[in-house]
C-alpha cells in the first residue's frame, strides 16, 4: 500500500525538519568540542531517515548511526559520500563483503566479528576500519574484559583493523543520579585505555546531559533530535512530531450506552461520541484504552473503550458545553501543543521511543522546513556550535 493521500488518510504526520536540525546543534552545542553524531537507527525512530539524516548532515552531522546494516545500505545514497555510517548490531556472518563494498563501518560487538573482520582486511592486504564496542556493564552487545585480553595478545590484529572509533553504552543515562553512569564511564576508560588510542563515545542522548566527563569525542543522541525528552527532567528539546487524527463518525448516546470492544465505557449522562480514524495498527497502543485522550481546539477528549485495530472511540461529549462540535472530516490532535510524546507514553506505560518507533505506515506524511533552513550552508556546524 503506498502512502495515501492528505484526503483519505486517517492521521496526519507532519515531521518539522527545522526541528530536527535546531534539536541537532542544541546538543552539539553541549558537547562541544566534541562531535554529535546523529543515531538513525528504525528508520529515524520512524520518521524516515532518507529524509531526515540529510538535515543532520546539513547542520554539521558526519557521523551516522544504524542497527543494520541493510539501513545502511538503504540510507548511503541519501547522504554525501563523505558521510560515515556505522552498524551498531555488529558484523553478521556473511555480511563482510557488502559491508566492505558499501564503505560501512561495522561496529565489532564479539572476538567472532573481529577475527572475520580481521580476516577480511588481511585477504585484500589494506587496513579495514571499524568501531569496537566495549560492554562496560550493560552485558548487551560489546566485548568483554576477558575478550579484550585475548584481542591483545593477537600481534598484528591492529595492522590490520584501523580502530575509527572505541565505543560502550550507557544502562540508566536517563536518571542523572545512577551511580552506574560514573562506574561504566570508569571502567569503560580503563578498558579503552588499553586499545591503541582512538576516538571514544559513549553517550547517548542522556549521556549529554551528564558532566562533561561522559561526552569523550563523540556522542550518540538518537531520541533527543526527535524532540523526546533525554531524561525525566523538564524537556529541553523542541517537538518535531504533530499527529492528527480524522473524525469518520459522530453520534449521540444516552445513559447508559455501552461503548466499544467489551463494552468497557459507558455514560452516566447523555453525551456524544466521535469515532476517528487511526487504531492500534497504526501504532497508537491498545493500552491507551479508556487511559488515554485526544485534543480538539484544546478540548481533552478523553478515549473511550477499547482502542480497535483501525478506530478509536471519543467522549466528545465536552465540547458541546463550550459551543464547539466535531464531523465527519475534522481532525483531532494526537500529538502536538497539548499532547506530547512523554504524555501518551506516561498513559500508555511505556516511553516515547516505542511510541515513535511505532507511528503507522497508513498516515499522510508531510516534511516541513523553514524556508530559511534550506539555504544554510554546512558551516552552520561552526556557527551553531558556537555560538
Ligand atoms: C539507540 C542507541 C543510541 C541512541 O540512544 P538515545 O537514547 O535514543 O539517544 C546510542 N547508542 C547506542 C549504542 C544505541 O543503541
Amino acid at each position: 500500500m503506498g502512502e495515501p493521500s492528505r484526503d483519505m488518510a486517517g492521521g496526519l504526520l507532519r515531521i518539522d525538519l527545522t526541528a530536527l536540525a535546531a534539536n541537532y546543534l542544541d546538543l552539539a552545542r553541549r558537547v562541544w568540542p566534541s562531535r554529535t553524531a546523529a543515531v538513525v537507527k528504525a528508520d529515524a525512530y520512524g520518521l524516515g531517515a532518507r529524509q531526515v539524516a540529510p538535515v543532520f548532515e546539513r547542520a554539521g552531522c558526519e557521523d551516522f548511526f544504524v542497527a543494520h546494516l541493510e539501513e545502511a545500505l538503504a540510507l548511503k545514497s541519501a547522504l554525501s559520500p563523505g558521510a560515515k555510517l556505522y552498524v551498531l548490531n555488529g558484523l553478521q556472518p556473511g555480511a563482510e563483503t557488502t559491508c566492505l563494498t558499501a564503505g560501512v563501518i561495522p561496529v565489532l560487538n564479539g572476538l567472532e566479528q573481529a577475527w572475520r573482520w580481521r580476516d577480511l582486511a588481511a585477504s585484500r592486504g589494506a587496513a579495514l576500519p571499524a568501531v569496537i564496542q566495549i560492554d562496560s556493564g550493560m552485558a548487551r552487545l560489546g566485548l568483554s574484559e576477558a575478550d579484550l585480553d585475548e584481542l591483545l595478545a593477537d600481534a598484528t590484529f591492529f595492522d590490520e583493523v584501523s580502530l575509527a572509533l572505541v565505543m560502550s553504552h550507557l544502562a540508566c543515562s536517563d536518571e542523572p543520579a545512577a551511580a552506574s553512569n560514573a562506574e561504566q564511564r570508569a571502567r569503560f576508560a580503563a578498558l579503552a585505555d588499553r586499545l591503541p588510542a582512538a576516538r571514544w563515545s559513549l553517550a547517548n542522548s542522556g549521556g549529554i546531559f551528564l558532566d562533561a566527563s561522559h561526552h569523550g569525542n563523540l556522542v550518540r543522541p538518537g531520541v533527543g533530535l526527535y524532540g523526546a525528552s533525554p531524561n525525566a527532567g523538564p524537556n529541553p528539546m523542541r517537538p518535531v512530531v504533530r499527529l492528527d487524527a480524522r473524525v469518520i463518525q459522530v453520534r449521540d448516546v444516552a445513559a447508559g450506552d455501552r461503548v466499544g470492544y467489551g463494552l468497557t465505557y459507558a455514560r452516566e449522562t447523555a453525551g456524544r461520541i466521535a469515532t476517528i480514524a487511526v487504531g492500534y495498527a497504526d501504532g497508537w497502543p491498545r493500552h491507551l484504552s479508556n487511559t488515554g485522550a485526544a485534543y480538539y481546539q484544546g478540548v481533552r477528549l478523553p478515549i473511550a473503550g477499547r482502542v480497535s485495530m483501525d478506530s478509536i472511540t471519543l467522549d466528545v461529549s465536552a465540547l458541546g458545553e463550550r459551543g464547539l462540535a466535531l464531523k465527519l472530516g475534522d481532525l483531532v490532535e494526537l500529538l502536538g501543543p497539548h499532547q506530547t510524546l512523554e504524555d501518551v507514553a506516561r498513559d500508555a506505560a511505556t516511553i516515547p521511543y516505542e511510541i515513535l518507533t511505532n507511528l503507522g505506515r497508513r498516515y499522510h506524511r508531510t516534511y516541513v522546513e523553514d524556508p530559511v533552513m534550506q539555504q544554510l550552508p554546512i558551516s552552520l556546524r561552526q556557527a551553531g556550535a558556537r555560538s
